[in-house]
């Protein structure tokens, strides 16, 4: 997909902080991370949005949470808890139009509405 920064750092043409690689999935560092650990699980498909899933989707998202879980654990943080965020569209401030999922933690995190 042309000006997608997310497939552009899953084609390795944008540089990023790559905690996690597979077929389907990557994760990386947020660029300005808002919290100690704050990275992004990535498909490697282009979809805009949670909008957009399809039906066949469904295993791929399952594998994006799961390598949250994994990398939560590598980072440290799965005892004392972490957030998992899909922003969607224009209310949520998705800024990004490439389904990302934060994995926010090591530190205690603020209401969901801040
Ligand atoms: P969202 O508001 O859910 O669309 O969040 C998009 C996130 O992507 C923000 O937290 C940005 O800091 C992050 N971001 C934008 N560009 C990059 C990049 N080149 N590398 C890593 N993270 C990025
Ligand atoms: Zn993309």
């Amino acid at each position: 997909m042309e000006d997608c920064i997310f497939c552009s750092i899953v084609a390795k043409e944008t540089p990023a902080n790559i905690e996690y690689e597979d077929e389907e999935i990557m994760a990386f560092w947020d660029i300005e991370p808002k919290v100690e650990v704050h990275i992004l699980i990535v498909p490697k498909k282009h979809i805009p949005s949670i909008t957009d899933l399809q039906d066949i989707d469904s295993p791929l998202i399952g594998k994006m949470v799961m390598v949250a879980k994994l990398l939560a654990e590598k980072k440290g943080i799965s005892e004392d808890g972490y957030r998992l965020v899909f922003n969607v569209g224009k209310h949520s401030g998705q800024v990004v139009n490439h389904i990302h999922l934060h994995l926010m933690g090591g530190e205690p995190l603020g209401e969901m509405t801040d």
